[in-house]
């Protein structure tokens, strides 16, 4: 797919699943050559939507052929307890992939937590090691999210060499690292946040526009340049208890090239390269983040 702006043609919905599924057969096939991977996930919420998304997680894995152990510590659960499960688990051959599950209790930080996590075994980049690493252009393993927009837009053909590249959101788990991905493959990238004066002149520029905000409807159809390749990352509770993206789906699907949708756009592809990495995390590759 060329990206470019001013295609003037109604735009192409980017679904997720059949990107997730291509994702779910590739890694299928290659855990089937070797031993089976172990992925660990640690957990330490009530929360029912969490505990519901780590048990896709964990069908999604046997799906694939790799054993999903989830390490339940409760709600309770003090930092020093999370912190020497991560260290255990990073010290047990026996696991490939691992990653610590938000939220976690008060008094907890997933940041200063996921440096515990050990780098070669980090399959949803968490570690700061792992940006630090991916900023140098070092092996390391891509937050999953920021992995998954990779994967929907090499899925779908979109030459990213020389393209303009806006990214809405900053955060270390999607904004940082896509803004490194994207560039890392030639893209001219520009990153906005909560202090971007006039987001939509911006945003009108680019030809792949990525919203990873986490407010729903933000884009409009004056923020995104007719035939921009636009991805959808926010995921936003809708009052009916669905979810709703960044963008306004309707107001950008006739004006936008291709436009992925929130349910089925970049949540699926997210769970499946976890998959990939924890597979990765087993064999040669693995062995290179170190
Ligand atoms: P986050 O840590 O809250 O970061 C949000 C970013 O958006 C921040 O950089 C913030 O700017 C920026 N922002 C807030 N309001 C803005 C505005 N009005 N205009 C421009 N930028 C604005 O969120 P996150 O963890 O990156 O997640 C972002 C969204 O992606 C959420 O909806 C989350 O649920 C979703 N998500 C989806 C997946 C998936 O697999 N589909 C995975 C992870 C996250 P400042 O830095 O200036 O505050």
């Amino acid at each position: 797919m060329t990206v470019g702006t001013g295609a003037g043609s109604a735009g192409t919905e980017l679904r997720g699943r059949e990107v997730a599924a291509a994702i779910r057969a590739e890694t299928a096939e290659r855990v089937a050559a070797g031993p089976r991977p172990v992925l660990a996930v640690v957990v330490a919420t009530a929360d029912e939507a969490t505990l519901w998304y780590v048990r896709s997680i964990a069908k999604a894995a046997a799906g694939v052929g790799i054993a999903c152990d989830v390490v339940d510590l409760g709600p309770g659960a003090r930092p020093e307890e999370i912190r020497a499960t991560l260290e255990r688990l990073g010290g047990d051959p026996g696991v490939h992939g691992l990653m610590l599950q938000t939220p976690l209790p008060e008094g907890a930080s997933a940041q200063e937590l996921a440096a515990a996590v050990d780098p070669a075994k980090d399959v949803d980049g968490a570690n700061p090691l792992s940006l630090g690493r991916l900023t140098a252009g070092l092996p390391a393993f891509a937050p999953a999210t920021a992995a998954a927009v990779m994967a929907l837009l090499d899925h779908h053909g979109v030459e990213l060499r020389g393209a303009r590249a806006v990214v809405v959101g900053r955060s270390t788990v999607v904004g940082k690292p896509l803004a490194h991905l994207l560039l890392d493959r030639h893209c001219t990238v520009t990153v906005c946040h909560s202090r971007t004066r006039d987001l939509a002149s911006v945003t009108s520029t680019a030809e792949v526009l990525v919203a990873a905000v986490g407010r729903a409807g933000l884009i409009g159809a004056e923020h995104v340049a007719p035939g921009a390749i636009v991805i959808d990352v926010g995921t936003n509770p809708t009052p009916d208890g669905g979810l709703t993206g960044d963008v306004d789906f309707d107001a950008v699907i006739g004006r936008a090239g291709a436009l992925t949708p929130v349910p089925g756009g970049v949540g699926p592809v997210t769970t499946a390269i976890l998959l990939r990495h924890t597979a990765m995390a087993a064999g040669p590759e693995g062995r290179d983040v170190r």
